[in-house]
């Protein structure tokens, strides 16, 4: 972990829950962060994992995410799923997508509020060697299609790395124009991602500004594109390129994590040591409350930043599993390090800061 230096209050305001209903997967992708494979030995059991849906429902979360492991091969997933609508909780599911059209009828009678697949490379060859299975990317393809004849809003999910960073343009043109919300994140040294295969902070803010200059270029309508928690906040020329305005790292505010052996954690992407309590042994309620009694830990390298309260920090999940990186993976920081203050000086000008970035953009994005 970073030196923590400061500490901030902090004010849960339930929103989202992100469980992971099973650590069973059907994949091998090299940059899993929980290194899913096997079921954990005691996950939940349906009425169990039933319960959790209404202490959610109580507790004033408006909407849940289940993810895995990959969802779709627990047996009752879709017990969980309607017991969720049932609240009238949102639903939303993150998948591999390779058991996606086995449960197409039952995703038919869900109506899920959205499906979020995985799209890791923009060739067959690139994506099925990151996901470690043969044929994943036919299948994600596939995939799409059924949830758009099914009417069920769909989205993608790109975890960017050294192998695939040159072919966002080649992801760009499979969603351009299909009404998919696309979520760009950076995948960072956690479970089973090796530490080379992290982008280095020239590649950080060229992926920047490939966003923003593709956000520019298409209507929200045509490529609905956003950086995700771990990129696109608080820089001095790029616009915000998230979902909306940052208002700091929401682990355990807005956001909660499940493991589905019942542990809360503030956010999925935390190690083990930020497990709070466990649904077995303790009310959901009881966990929150322990939740908010803990302050939030700064990176030392945010504490003199000019923008601090409003940022609060970046993300924890990131922060934590960057530790051992000399670079600070923030805009801001970056470019303080890359630029010099003539060109500071451009601040807001998308256009100067791609002319003054068009080498390592090139390079990068396009050749
Ligand atoms: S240095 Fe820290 S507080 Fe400042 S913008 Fe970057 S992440 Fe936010
Ligand atoms: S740790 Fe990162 S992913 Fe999790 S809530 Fe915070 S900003 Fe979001």
């Amino acid at each position: 972990m970073p030196n923590i230096t400061s500490l901030i209050t902090r004010r849960i305001k339930p929103i989202c829950a992100v469980w992971e209903i099973t650590l069973r997967c059907n994949s091998k992708c090299i940059h899993c962060g929980s290194k899913a494979g096997e079921s954990r030995f005691n996950e939940l059991n349906t009425n169990e994992a039933l319960t959790l849906v209404k202490e959610l429902n109580d507790c004033g979360y408006k909407g849940v995410a289940l993810m895995g492991g990959e969802p779709l091969i627990r047996e009752d997933w879709s017990k969980i799923a309607k017991e969720i609508k049932r609240y009238k909780m949102d639903l939303s599911i993150v998948t591999n997508g390779l058991n996606l059209i086995r449960q197409s009828h039952d995703l038919k009678r869900v109506k899920p509020d959205c499906v979020s697949l995985s799209l890791d490379g923009g060739t067959p060859k690139t994506h099925d060697h990151i996901r470690g299975f043969q044929g994943s990317f036919k299948k994600t393809l596939e995939a799409i299609n059924v949830l758009k004849d099914l009417k069920i809003p769909t989205s993608v999910i790109t975890s960017v790395n050294k192998i695939n960073l040159k072919e966002l343009n080649l992801i760009k043109n499979l969603l351009l124009d299909r009404s998919i919300a696309w979520q760009v994140q950076i995948c960072v040294p956690i479970g089973r991602f090796p530490k080379e295969l992290v982008i280095n902070r020239e590649e950080f803010y060229t992926l920047a500004l490939f966003i923003a200059i593709n956000q520019k270029k298409y209507s929200s309508r045509r490529l609905p594109l956003i950086g995700a928690h771990c990129l696109g906040h608080f820089s001095r020329f790029l616009p915000n390129l998230g979902l909306s305005p940052w208002v700091g790292c929401q682990a355990g505010l807005s956001v909660l994590g499940i493991q589905s052996n019942g542990d809360i954690k503030g956010c999925l992407t935390l190690p083990d040591e930020f497990i709070q309590g466990n649904v077995r042994t303790q009310s959901l309620k009881d966990i929150l409350e322990n939740l908010r009694s803990r302050k939030k830990q700064l990176p030392r390298k945010c504490i003199n930043c000019d923008v601090v309260k409003s940022c609060r920090g970046h993300c924890l999940g990131t922060a934590y599993a960057l530790k051992d990186f000399e670079d600070h993976y923030c805009l801001r920081t970056i470019e303080k390090e890359l630029f010099n203050l003539e060109q500071l000086s451009i601040r807001g000008k998308l256009d100067s800061t791609y002319s003054k970035f068009k080498n390592f953009y090139y390079n990068l994005i396009i050749k």
